[in-house]
């Protein structure tokens, strides 16, 4: 019991997508909780420059750039992982994209790649590494849902699909692999400050009305992110698995 609960000390954590955004903000929290955590992108110098700031600020990081669409790329990463004995303890599925466009003018090949970068990078990424936690008996694995993984919105549909399947791999996950030790869960994030969303707090209609939907009355910002993420990688969640911890200001549970 105590501190030692949500201690990472000695766990190695692969953030995908950690070279901004939120996923960089759950990066330095977990390091900040004692982990060592290996920064991914698909800019290797954006990757490589947010690994070294979080060095500078005293924590314990390196640099993996690779495309998580690109089933070569997360090989030959895992192969290099292996060959420097570097486990990772825990993965968060955190890479992403969004792209708004209505389904009657959605072209298949912007359905397919966003449903690459967002629902089948974490089956891909989530069996290698479960690959290599299974025969240690451990491992957390956390994917990055939304609000989308349970509701709808006009625009968006490749985005709610990946999303909502992000929930379902999730569970998916959870029953495969709960029996060998590993738990997987999700973090579903409301409306956050990030780069992706820039566009969206620059209308302020749009800022508006998240203002106005949001029971917190406010847009979250990236390090409120930090606590569930810990949470997850942490000892405090060995009985938690399949499940999906909304960290949305309330959105999701009022109309
Ligand atoms: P950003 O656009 O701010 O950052 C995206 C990150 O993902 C960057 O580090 C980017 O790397 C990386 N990335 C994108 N595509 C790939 C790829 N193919 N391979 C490897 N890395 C990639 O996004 P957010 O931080 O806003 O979003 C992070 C996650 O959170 C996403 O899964 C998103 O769907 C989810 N989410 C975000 C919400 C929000 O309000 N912002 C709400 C709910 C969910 P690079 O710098 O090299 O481009």
């Amino acid at each position: 019991m105590g501190p030692a609960l949500f201690s990472l000390t000695g766990r190695t954590a692969l953030v995908t997508g950690s070279s901004r955004g939120l996923g960089r903000a759950i990066a330095e929290g977990l390091a900040a909780a004692g982990a060592s955590v290996i920064i991914n992108g698909v800019d290797p110098e954006r990757t490589r420059q947010a690994a070294a700031a979080l060095v500078k600020a005293g924590y314990q990081a390196d640099a993996a750039a690779f495309d998580v669409t690109s089933e070569n790329g997360i090989m030959a990463a895992f192969k290099d992982f292996d060959a420097r004995g570097i486990e990772i303890d825990i993965l968060v599925n955190n890479a992403g994209i969004q792209f708004r466009k209505p389904m009657v003018d959605l072209a298949t090949e912007d359905w397919r790649r966003v449903i690459d970068t967002n629902l089948t990078s974490a089956f891909v990424i989530g069996r290698e590494a479960a690959k290599r936690m299974i025969p240690r008996g451990c491992g957390k694995i956390i994917n990055i849902g939304s609000l989308t993984s349970e509701l709808a919105r006009a625009t968006v549909a490749p985005y709610t699909v990946a999303k909502g399947g992000v929930k379902m791999l999730t569970r998916a996950m959870a029953a495969e692999w709960a029996a060998h030790g590993l738990q997987a869960n999700a973090i579903g994030p409301g409306y956050m400050i990030t780069d992706m969303n820039q566009a969206l707090i620059d209308n302020p209609e749009f800022d508006a009305w998240v203002k106005k939907r949001t029971p917190a009355g406010r847009w979250g910002k990236p390090e409120e992110l930090i606590g569930a993420a810990v949470f997850l990688a942490s000892p405090a969640s060995d009985y938690v698995n399949g499940q999906i911890i909304y960290v949305d200001g309330g959105m999701i549970s009022v109309l």
